[in-house]
């Protein structure tokens, strides 16, 4: 008889599905369609179950990929969770955000499609909390230390629900109104619905962790204090300096970093009102957004949920490839395009041009000028870098400008002053490869210590980061480092 062939062979990848684009942009619900059970399950039977999962090893917290899949092709969802969380503290974000570069180092994609590990995930930690295995288990004994986290983004929660569990008494400190770090008030709802944090937020407070929002370290609350009522504390205050954009203009109104415009628009879509001279919105607007990045397409994707006229995209980088280069292999993630559902929405991408000067009336922004560049690098270098396209020269016209061009780093605080740590040149926080800075028993986490990264980083740094604090303050720790 002959044998049947394994699902890889014989199931066809099935991508996230996401609501129709006229509807989407009406509002900011999560632009993705939850996946049926069957599919999940089916899709999930494509893992190879490989003798050495890549996956697993591209994914920055080491998660258990080819296990879970293994227990939610089964319909074990228990097991399916059980593996998910020992692991992931924010699976539930990870599901929805995370680039994956776990997929792309899926074995199948050398010969094909790899498998959809991120909607897995998503199936697995939404039937949890549906089916009410995600439970708070507070720990059952306490060590008697206080912990401090400062900063409540992902590397602050992660951190937090560690030590948690190590039995210690975590306090979140949070200079926002609300906890949540760039979760709340960076990162659009259409791409994570903030009731998904509101959710996992009510399970840690459960478990014994206390938050305290509203609360600037170094400031409101001093650093008296913090060494006064506690036996350590973890820096997990993210890299926030925007990249500026000194040209001609510059100052003109119209002009905003893009941070504030999304933090704003969050606000507003939590229900805040903010007074009309203050508000940013691109509704009727012919909106230029300036850096090619995720923040850049998060600013496209909420410009057009509120009704911009025109949408404009600049990048100052080459448009990259559409395939792999020869010498961009796999299992590395790809240096690809990536077209997110905010540039499907519609909007115009340019590529290498770089904005020279604004223009403006009346001390408002009216138009950019900007220049077409090739990348090449000048003489005596081996690094390319930007030089002008004679006779390239264009104007655009715009009246709103939003510049997400990254991030240089973490904030000079005078919080890091006043405790003695040391930043590097970039505003990187310095620790030892224990995350310990040089002060004893400060340490570090997250976008605040590595610069500017993905959530999926920021959770493992924050994971890493209690399990040294913990074998600081006990002599060891059982708490895993990945
Ligand atoms: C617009 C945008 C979109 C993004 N989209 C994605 C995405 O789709 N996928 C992805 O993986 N990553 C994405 N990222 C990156 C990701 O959000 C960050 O890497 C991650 O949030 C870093 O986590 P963190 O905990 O280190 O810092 P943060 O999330 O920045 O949190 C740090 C917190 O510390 C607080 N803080 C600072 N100083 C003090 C103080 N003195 N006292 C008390 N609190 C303080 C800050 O207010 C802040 O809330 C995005 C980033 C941006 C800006
Ligand atoms: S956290 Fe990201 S890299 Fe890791 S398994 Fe999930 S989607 Fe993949």
């Amino acid at each position: 008889m002959a044998e049947s062939l394994p699902p890889f062979l014989t199931i066809k990848p099935r991508k996230a599905a996401y609501r129709p684009m006229a509807e989407r942009v009406r509002d900011y619900r999560d632009v993705a369609v939850p996946r049926e059970e069957a599919a999940s399950r089916e899709q999930a039977s494509r893992c190879m179950d490989c003798f050495l999962p890549f996956c697993h090893w591209a994914c920055p917290l080491g998660n258990h990929v080819p296990n879970w899949n293994k227990a939610l092709a089964a319909g074990d969802w228990a097991e399916a969770y059980r593996q998910l969380q020992a692991t992931n503290n924010l699976p539930e974000v990870t599901a929805r955000i995370c680039p994956a570069p776990c997929e792309a180092a899926c074995v199948l994609n050398i010969a094909g499609e790899p498998v959809t590990i991120r909607e897995d995930e998503l199936a697995v930690i939404e039937r949890a909390f549906e089916a009410g295995l995600v439970q708070p288990a507070p720990p059952r004994v306490r060590t008697g230390k206080a912990v401090a986290v400062i900063g409540s983004g992902p590397a602050g929660l992660a951190c937090a629900d560690q030590l948690n569990h190590a039995g210690h008494r975590v306090t979140v400190f949070e200079r926002d109104d609300k906890i949540g770090g760039l979760l709340r008030y960076g990162i659009p709802d259409f791409k994570l619905e903030k009731r998904m944090l509101d959710r996992r937020l009510a399970l840690l407070e459960a478990e014994g962790i206390t938050f305290a929002p509203g609360t600037a370290v170094g400031e409101a609350y001093t650093v008296e204090a913090l060494r006064k009522n506690f036996d350590a504390v973890c820096l997990a205050i993210g890299a926030r300096v925007p990249r500026e954009l000194p040209v001609e203009g510059h100052t003109l109104a119209g002009i905003y970093p893009a941070m504030t415009y999304l933090a704003q628009s969050n606000r507003r879509v939590a229900g805040e009102r903010i007074p009309a001279k203050a508000r940013i919105d691109a509704q009727g607007r012919c909106v230029v957004v300036i850096g090619g990045g995720d923040t850049g397409a998060d600013c496209v994707g909420t410009a057009h949920r509120q009704g911009a006229r025109r949408v404009t995209q600049l990048e100052i980088l080459p448009r990259p490839p559409e395939q792999r280069a020869p010498t961009d292999v796999w299992p590395n993630y790809p240096q690809i395009l990536r077209t997110s559902t905010s540039h499907e929405e519609g909007g115009q991408r340019e590529w290498a041009v770089q904005t020279t000067r604004f223009l403006g009336r009346a001390g408002r922004v009216r138009a950019l000028e900007a220049v077409r560049v090739e990348w090449v690098p000048p003489a005596g270098q081996t690094r390319p870098a930007p030089r002008e396209l004679p006779g390239t020269a264009f104007t655009i016209e715009t009246d709103l400008v939003l510049l997400a061009m990254g991030f240089v780093g973490a904030e000079r605080h005078p919080l890091l002053e006043a405790l003695g740590v040391r930043s590097d040149a970039r505003g990187a926080i310095q620790t030892d490869e224990h995350y310990m800075t040089a002060i004893p028993g400060i340490f570090s986490a997250g976008d605040a210590r590595r610069g500017q990264s993905l959530v999926v980083w920021a959770i493992a740094e924050g994971r890493r980061a209690a399990h040294y604090l913990d074998a600081h303050l006990m002599g060891s720790s059982a708490l895993p480092l990945l």
